[in-house]
């Protein structure tokens, strides 16, 4: 035996008697099923470890210590686009926090839950509606079986009015390298108030995609449902009025604040993507639908070559109010402008069973993906997002979709435009080149982050069964990202397997990011490559530092 192979034999046993048989796995099936990914990137664990507790969490990090094995923390490791729970290098062992899933306190006046890493949209939903509480879930795309706390790490977001969910977060508790606690100065000093900053430095913020320790548990804020909420749909009939289309949003957004959500503009693509099966006999032979054919059927689906969609929350009054001004403001772009409400969707339901034949079943379809579209919009998890992932890779299931267990292929490509007119165009214009040019349709949607930036999310979508395909969409991937960065358009998230791509010891932020991970983890155990510097890299940062003692 080597000497790697004796420290893993060690640590095993040690992790074994400390967590107990059933909770460290090592078994070739039970290694596999972490390595899946969207993708053609697979690394290989040495093990899966379940903790259940912080105090087990603790032991998981001291033994690691010990070892010297890294680990890599996932929560529910459904990250599907940006990653799995595939480490992004071959030999740690996976920290899988599922189990750990206590919803620990939840303050109704103040509308603050802390929750571990395991609890997942639909499980706060469950425990919510028991209690009859509410409040809104936030919800994302991804559906009830994925985490809140690791989403909120990754600065995911939704469209519910706390859009932002790293915004949310008051108080974090995290497992340091060493294997001591860190808790945010208040809830240190066991105080819950809602406030986020404390005093001193901020430090939260280095648990977001960082890599500096293994977070436990988190308070986050949640928003109150409201009187009412009411959804706003709009047709962009022509490709040429985009740009009228994003400043109207911005007025919107700069008009009615907090009284709206996220909005998002869909191209007929992603409309397509979303809604319907890729037409039979053509899916990922390395082909694309011409735009022509997209807009067809995207128009026989009822869909516009852009589609805006976003939400009124408040008083009945209040959405009132806002819908007559988004009704003015979408007057001179949009050929059709349509609110609808939970309640009205119900009562034209009822209606549509009056109504014979084929046109009444397509109502009742079109009306049911809005009733879904709805209960996402109102905090209520569900998979209606998630058959996009299989748009180029087969039938989804009826239930409990998983993209990277059923082999769909998916890499997201997400960076923030400037919600002003010019931008938006010049970057459809330019992701529509590249996509085309690696044979990709570009199924884009802008969604508004705030009243200044639309994130974009691209997918990438193939069969990840086809090497071929694979291999395509991650060059295609890389062509976005660097002729994306030349024209200012930077990803706010990105899968592990690009992290070297952003990462750069030539910029102080790389370099004074490295210098925290460097003290606080200096064997570099947890997580290691998921956003450090390359490994060379990290000897040139360490020598510009200590060349350049005045540094600012
Ligand atoms: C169709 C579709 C739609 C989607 N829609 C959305 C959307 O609307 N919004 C959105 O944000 N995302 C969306 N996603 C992306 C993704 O699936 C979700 O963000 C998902 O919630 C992230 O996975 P997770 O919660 O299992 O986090 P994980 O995979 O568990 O973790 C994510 C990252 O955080 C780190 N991490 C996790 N937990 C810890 C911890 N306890 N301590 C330290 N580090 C940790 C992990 O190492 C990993 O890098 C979508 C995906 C698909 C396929």
């Amino acid at each position: 035996m080597n000497a790697m192979t004796n420290r893993i034999e060690g640590a095993l046993c040690a992790w074994r008697k400390a967590l107990g048989d059933d909770a460290v796995q090592f078994e070739n099936d039970a290694l596999r099923v972490y390595s899946l990914d969207t993708s053609d990137f697979s690394t290989s664990p040495v093990a899966i470890l379940l903790p259940a507790t912080l105090g087990e969490v603790q032991q998981v990090v001291r033994i690691a210590v010990q070892f010297l094995i890294p680990l890599y923390p996932v929560s529910t490791g459904r990250n599907w686009g940006y990653g799995t729970a595939n480490a992004p290098k071959d030999g740690c062992a996976i920290v899988d926090l599922s189990l750990m899933s206590h919803i620990r306190e939840f303050d109704v006046e103040l509308g603050l839950a802390t929750l571990e890493p395991g609890v997942t949209q639909g499980v706060l939903q469950s425990w919510l509606e028991e209690r009859g509480l509410s409040f809104m879930v936030p919800t994302t795309g991804a559906g009830p079986r994925c985490s809140l706390l690791g989403n909120a790490l990754e600065r995911g977001y939704g469209l519910t009015p706390i859009a932002d969910h790293f915004a949310a977060v008051v108080a974090i508790e995290a497992v340091l390298p060493d294997g001591t606690v860190y808790r945010s100065p208040m809830m240190d000093a066991g105080v819950s108030n809602g406030f986020k900053w404390g005093v001193g430095p901020y430090v939260d913020g280095l648990f977001s995609q960082g890599n500096i320790g293994i977070v436990t548990g988190m308070t986050v804020a949640l928003a109150r449902r409201p009187e009412h909420v009411e959804a706003f749909y709009f047709w962009i009939d022509s490709d040429a009025d985009l740009e009228v289309a994003v400043n109207s949003v911005r007025g919107i957004l700069q008009q009615e604040g907090s009284n709206v959500g996220g909005i998002n503009l869909m191209s007929a693509s992603r409309f397509l993507a979303m809604s319907e099966r890729f037409p039979e006999g053509q899916a990922d032979k390395g082909q694309i639908l011409a735009a022509e054919v997209i807009e067809r059927l995207a128009r026989r689906a009822g869909a516009a070559p852009w589609m805006g969609v976003g939400a009124i929350y408040g008083s009945r009054r209040h959405v009132a109010a806002s819908r007559k001004a988004i009704r003015s403001a979408l007057s001179r772009v949009a050929g059709r402008v349509l609110f609808m409400s939970s309640t009205k969707a119900r009562r034209i339901a009822a209606l549509t069973r009056w109504i014979p034949g084929n046109r009444s079943r397509r109502l009742a379809r079109t009306l049911e993906t809005m009733r879904q579209g709805l209960a996402l919009l109102e905090g209520r998890p569900n998979e209606l997002a998630l058959p996009l992932a299989y748009w180029k890779s087969g039938m989804p299931p009826d239930r409990d979709l998983d993209p990277a267990r059923d082999r769909c292929g998916l890499l997201w490509y997400a960076p923030i435009v400037p919600i002003r007119a010019a931008d938006a165009r010049r970057f459809v214009d330019l992701v529509r080149a590249i996509c085309a040019a690696h044979a990709f349709e570009a199924p884009i949607t802008l969604t508004s982050v705030s009243e200044r930036s639309f994130d974009c999310t691209l997918p990438l979508l193939f069969d990840a069964t086809c090497a071929e395909s694979a291999r395509r969409a991650d060059k295609c991937w890389r062509a976005l990202f660097a002729e994306g960065r030349r024209a200012g358009f930077l990803p706010y998230r990105l899968h592990p397997r690009y992290a070297a791509m952003v990462t750069n010891s030539e910029t102080p932020f790389w370099r004074t990011a490295q210098k925290i991970k460097d003290a606080l983890d200096p064997l570099d155990l947890i997580s290691p490559g998921r956003w450090t510097l390359p490994f060379e890299e990290q000897a040139v940062a360490i020598t510009t530092i200590q060349k350049e003692p005045h540094h600012v």
